[in-house]
């Protein structure tokens, strides 16, 4: 079975992004491919959480793993920090990626520029660390949203020079995959610009209540509406109807574009029906997460089976690795 690899930083409560971006793969893939989700506590070290929000953050994502559907006995979960073979491999891979390259990465640019003060090396190495994760399982596919492009790239990259620098083909040289093999997925926040983000407060989390879910949408950014027949949509308006794509059925997204394009638009009414498919899919998530995250005996042992399973896969990798580096025991 092919392998695959992807994982999601425990960085804040999972959002509409998370969803149809990465997780919605997961789901898909898990019936027939080698899957290993991971919650990815390494790289959120990059903000500094305290012990405690690290924690809540850990099981929070694991809670929402198996509340999507994400299943243990299919794919193997397992918490990142659990398999200290990726920092190994990381260290390895790091005498071979170079400054220029990691200073070019647009993430990396992106963070620097948005946190002047907490330009630290791991959020320099941050693609390093990814490349790691994904080819210590020497991963085929990695399902991943447009944000984490460039990321899969570098990983592509390192994962190449490593396998010529020894002259082996230890890595298989890893590939986007997408939902409906289509392009990568983008879900724009409600603020008007950008993507949705768990840092960027522009988020409708799958744990967030209706009431919430419906302000945020009838707040959502518009303008006084088009005044010339077929006129393009601005990003503001395109990204209302990009969300509405993925929520709503397609008849329906079809009557508001044919009302924009007649100019008759009413945004009020294409807000209340984006926030109701909203609120009826994220219910049973909302649901299942709470009675999940009650049930810690159940969290703990999903954690415990992933981290075993991804160990003995991690350390398999490493051990081939070692060897052609040249560490041998010597004495
Ligand atoms: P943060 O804001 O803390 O960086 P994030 O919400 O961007 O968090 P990550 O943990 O960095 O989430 O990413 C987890 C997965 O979700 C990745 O595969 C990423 O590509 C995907 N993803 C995140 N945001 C979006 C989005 N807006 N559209 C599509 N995919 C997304």
């Amino acid at each position: 079975k092919p392998i695959v690899v992807s994982g999601i930083r425990p960085t804040g409560n999972l959002h509409l992004g998370n969803y149809f971006g990465a997780v919605r793969s997961f789901l898909k893939m898990q019936e027939e491919y080698n899957c290993y989700f991971f919650i990815a506590d390494i790289h959120s070290l990059t903000t500094h959480p305290t012990p405690e929000n690290l924690q809540t953050g850990v099981k929070q994502v694991l809670a929402e793993y198996l509340a999507c559907g994400i299943d243990p006995e299919k794919a193997t979960i397992f918490i990142q920090s659990d398999v200290p073979e990726i920092t190994e491999l990381y260290t390895f891979l790091n005498m071979n990626a170079y400054l220029g390259e990691l200073e070019r990465t647009t993430s990396f640019k992106d963070k620097a520029r948005k946190n002047p003060e907490n330009v630290n090396a791991g959020l320099l190495t941050y693609p390093v660390l990814m490349a790691s994760d994904i080819i210590i399982h020497k991963a085929q596919y990695v399902p991943v949203g447009k944000d984490q492009e460039q990321n899969l790239e570098m990983a592509r990259k390192f994962a190449g020079r490593f396998n010529r620098m020894y002259k082996s083909e230890v890595f298989p040289i890893p590939r986007p995959f997408t939902f409906d093999g289509g392009d990568m997925i983008k879900i724009p926040g409600l603020d008007g610009s950008g993507k949705m983000g768990k840092s960027e407060g522009n988020a409708i989390a799958l744990v967030e209540d209706p009431k919430s879910i419906r302000k945020k949408v009838m707040r959502a950014v518009t303008d006084a509406g088009p005044t010339e027949p077929n006129s393009p949509k601005p990003e503001p308006i395109q990204n209302l109807f990009t969300l509405m794509d993925i929520m709503t059925d397609p008849a329906i997204v079809q009557q508001f574009n044919d009302a924009y394009n007649d100019c008759s638009i009413r945004y009020g009414d294409l807000k209340k029906q984006l926030a109701e498919d909203i609120v009826t899919f994220t219910a049973p998530i909302r649901e299942r997460v709470n009675e999940i995250l009650a049930d810690e005996a159940y969290m703990a042992k999903v954690a415990r089976m992933g981290a075993e399973k991804a160990r003995e896969s991690a350390q398999a990798t490493l051990k081939e690795v070692k060897e052609l580096i040249g560490f041998k025991k010597l004495f």
